[in-house]
């Protein structure tokens, strides 16, 4: 089974992105396993805080790894926004492949300060694991908005990457570029997209050479998530569509079935809700436009 690391610098190379997808549920995590395995691509889930609570740290862990282990498929787990070490360490304990560590919230220079100290706690710990850092404001929870929160002011600079990426350590990073968390109704109902600042990323990617990932990407057209994997995005993550399929398939199959109580003749539909997004966004990701220079 090939390493974490060795499938983010395939993807590099080939420019395309590796999908990855938030779960909190195994019908959500069914649905990805199975969109990926179709597509015969790597792929990540990811939990936050919330959501590995909810289905328990070393539950999830065991699940992942035994779909890993049982069909020899590059399925791998990361520990999503993670905002204490405590936490962090718990995640790494129980065999999570990556960890998001995020204080972006914090001042510039104690983000780094507490992003540095994470970074040598973690690998001290398990050394083959990944720490992602974060700088910028990308706004919080995949859920659906009101109103958009105003980004501008929190967008990442290069010179603040390449400062942060070297005093850190960090494995990879996650930039603020025009994403954000969650998508606003008019995302939801298809008549807004977001659009994304790739400048910026060719800029940031430029200076600070290194892994991206492109956090809140649910809703973002679709040329510009292209544009973005070519400018050196090597992750983009898809949490708020995933939820949005997986309401709307459970709705569909609860209006089709209504007496219906058996969880297994309901839940394949939700199954296929997901799988689609799944499917398409992999899709997407996984088409390369042209090489871009390696992460040295
Ligand atoms: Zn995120």
């Amino acid at each position: 089974m090939q390493t974490l690391r060795k499938i983010l610098e395939q993807a590099e190379a080939n420019a395309v992105a590796i999908g990855h997808f938030n779960i909190s549920e195994l019908v959500t995590l069914k649905a990805v396993f199975e969109a990926a395995r179709d597509l015969n691509v790597p792929v990540v889930v990811g939990t936050s805080e919330g959501e590995r609570q909810f289905m328990g740290v070393r539950q999830v862990a065991a699940m992942v790894k035994s779909l890993r282990e049982e069909y020899d498929f590059p399925i791998f787990l990361n520990a999503d926004h993670t905002h204490s070490l405590l936490s962090a360490i718990e995640a790494a304990k129980a065999g999570f492949d990556w960890i998001v560590f995020d204080v972006s919230t914090l001042p510039f220079e104690e983000n780094v300060r507490q992003t540095k100290a994470a970074v040598e706690t973690l690998k001290a710990l398990r050394p083959d694991i990944l720490v992602e850092g974060e700088i910028g404001d990308i706004g919080s929870g995949s859920e659906i908005h009101d109103a958009a929160p105003d980004l501008q002011k929190g967008l990442t600079t290069p010179g603040e990457a390449k400062r942060f990426v070297d005093e850190t350590g960090v494995d990879t990073l996650a930039p603020a570029v025009g994403n954000m968390h969650g998508m606003l109704k008019s995302m939801v109902a298809g008549s807004t997209k977001k659009r994304l600042d790739i400048e910026r990323i060719r800029a940031i990617k430029a200076k600070a050479r290194i892994f991206m990932t492109l956090h809140g990407a649910s809703g973002t057209d679709d040329n510009d998530l292209r544009e973005a994997i070519a400018a050196g995005m090597t992750v983009v993550h898809i949490n708020t569509e995933v939820r949005l399929a997986w309401r709307r398939g459970l709705d569909a199959a609860l209006a089709k079935q209504p007496d219906e109580i058996v969880p297994y003749k309901l839940l394949p539909q939700v199954v296929d809700s997901v799988k689609q997004v799944v499917a398409a966004r992999l899709a997407l990701f996984s088409t390369g436009r042209r090489a871009r220079p390696a992460v040295q």
